[in-house]
């Protein structure tokens, strides 16, 4: 069974995101815990909460994704940027226990100059201030396309980060097709070497969910800019590959693509066809 659906608006609550998952024939999806820019979260409704809760084990859903707002930096340069960071990534880990199991993504950081070990250090110290034992959510790293000060381009660096952790039984790694290939990894000449060197540095146990994008720019261009499948630099052999893997087989594939609602539809489709065939 390939567990495989597309970022979500969460506007109409918690529910309304899985019926309309069904409906695009998906059976996991993602969402932003918030306003992308971090603004405050709108209270939570216990009742929609446990309505998906429900409706995730009835209908066989895969873990589901929360992907925290892209303006958190764990490692920025100022103290204040980096305690809202904490707060609001601590925030949405209390909220997300409203749904046990599920993970929650987010991009590592931007040292912005203060060097890539620097950046490393900060970010391991603002997780090991939010993460909590009790916690049920698996926070995920994501793989950067390495842009600018981005720190988590090179697979290494997650395993820095990993290692600086105390609660790292409660981590995982988040794998970006798009960023992994513009980041220069030979993700369509040679996934099983990539797979074999994220199982080397990482290690596969770690690797709980994947985003599957096609990628507007060439290997190593460092851009971060998706296409939609088979439309970009990686192309549907090598996105087909990637579904079919064996080492891959559980993860839920998340579309990060630039579609409209039938687009995410076509593409779910187009992809459970190649995966079983
Ligand atoms: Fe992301
Ligand atoms: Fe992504
Ligand atoms: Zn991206």
């Amino acid at each position: 069974m390939l567990y495989i659906g597309c970022h979500l608006s969460s506007s109409k609550g918690f529910a309304a995101m899985g019926r309309q998952a069904l409906e695009l024939g998906a059976n996991t999806f993602q969402f932003f815990t918030r306003n992308p820019r971090g603004s405050k979260a709108k209270a939570l409704d216990e009742a929609d909460a446990a309505a998906l809760r429900d409706l995730l084990a009835e209908r066989g859903f895969g873990p589901i994704v929360a992907h925290a707002p892209y303006i958190l930096n764990l490692c920025g340069a100022e103290e204040k940027n980096r305690l809202f960071a904490r707060e609001t990534m601590a925030d949405d880990l209390r909220r997300l226990e409203h749904l046990p199991g599920q993970l929650y993504n987010f991009h590592p950081g931007s040292h912005v100059g203060q060097g890539i070990e620097a950046g490393i250090d900060l970010i391991a110290e603002g997780l090991n201030a939010i993460l909590r034992p009790e916690q049920s959510a698996t926070v995920l790293l994501e793989t950067m396309a390495g842009k600018g000060s981005e720190v988590g381009g090179r697979f290494e660096e997650l395993r820095a980060i990993l290692d600086r952790v105390t609660l790292s039984d409660r981590m995982g790694v988040c794998l970006d097709t798009c960023h992994v290939s513009d980041a220069g990894y030979d993700l369509v000449g040679d996934l099983d070497g990539v797979l074999t060197e994220f199982d080397r540095v990482i290690g596969l146990e770690k690797l709980r969910a994947v985003h599957l994008n096609d990628s507007k720019n060439p290997p190593g261009s460092r851009k971060d800019r998706h296409a939609c499948l088979g439309e970009g630099t990686i192309g549907l052999e090598a996105l087909t590959r990637i579904v079919r893997h064996p080492a891959l087989k559980r993860l839920p594939f998340c579309l990060e693509t630039p579609n409209d609602l039938p687009g995410y539809a076509r593409e779910i489709a187009l992809m459970r066809e190649l995966a079983e065939t």
